[in-house]
Parts: C-alpha cells; sequence; structure tokens
C-alpha cells in the first residue's frame, strides 16, 4: 500500500498504474459499483436529500453566465443548451464591436 509521500514523489506512475487498473479490469469494477449501489439505495438516497437541504443555498446560488444572464449553478449545463444563450452571446458580441468601432473612430479623430 502506498503511502502519502510515496505517492506525491510518484504521482504519475501511481495514476498510470491506477489508469491500466481501471482500464483492465472496467466490467469487474461496474459490477461491483452496481451491487453497491443497489444494495445501499435508501442510505445513497438520505445521503442525497441530506446533502442537498444542508447546501440548498450553495446549489441555488446564482451566476452571471458569458451571455448575461443569471442562472443557478445546478440550471448552468441545461442553459447552455438553450437557444437563449448563443442568441445572448451573438447580441453582447454585436455590442462590442460596435463599442469598439465607436473607440477606432474617435481615436482616428484624435490622430
Ligand atoms: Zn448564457
Amino acid at each position: 500500500m502506498p503511502t502519502a509521500t510515496y505517492y506525491q514523489e510518484n504521482k504519475e506512475k501511481c495514476c498510470e498504474h491506477s489508469k491500466t487498473y481501471r482500464d483492465k479490469n472496467k466490467p469487474l469494477l461496474s459490477a461491483v459499483n452496481k451491487e453497491y449501489a443497489k444494495k445501499n439505495k435508501d442510505n445513497i438516497n438520505a445521503y442525497r436529500k441530506k446533502y442537498r437541504e444542508k447546501n440548498k443555498e450553495k446549489i441555488n446560488e446564482k451566476i452571471m453566465c458569458l451571455c448575461g444572464a443569471y442562472i443557478s449553478k445546478a440550471g448552468m449545463w441545461k442553459h447552455l443548451k438553450t437557444i437563449r444563450h448563443p442568441k445572448a452571446l451573438l447580441f453582447r458580441n454585436n455590442i462590442c464591436a460596435k463599442k469598439i468601432q465607436r473607440f477606432y473612430k474617435s481615436y482616428k479623430r484624435l490622430i
């Protein structure tokens, strides 16, 4: 069993070993994980419910997307797939392009 210091010194080697182990035993690990999930379904659901309740504010926290819309972190992937996002991004970029054009026009006047 590798220790913490051994792991830090040989991180790449350990990662490579873990990756080859996972690739080699993929069907077995998948079956084990499915079995575990099946056996502990109630515990896992209770844990997830508790986590959602504990981190309600963090989950529902609104963040600003690049397009300018305010979306909760949980809904970000859904928002990125909507038509609203690219449309708003294009609109924003056009505004930026106009601002840049105005800046260059005023800059030319100064020269
Ligand atoms: Zn967006």
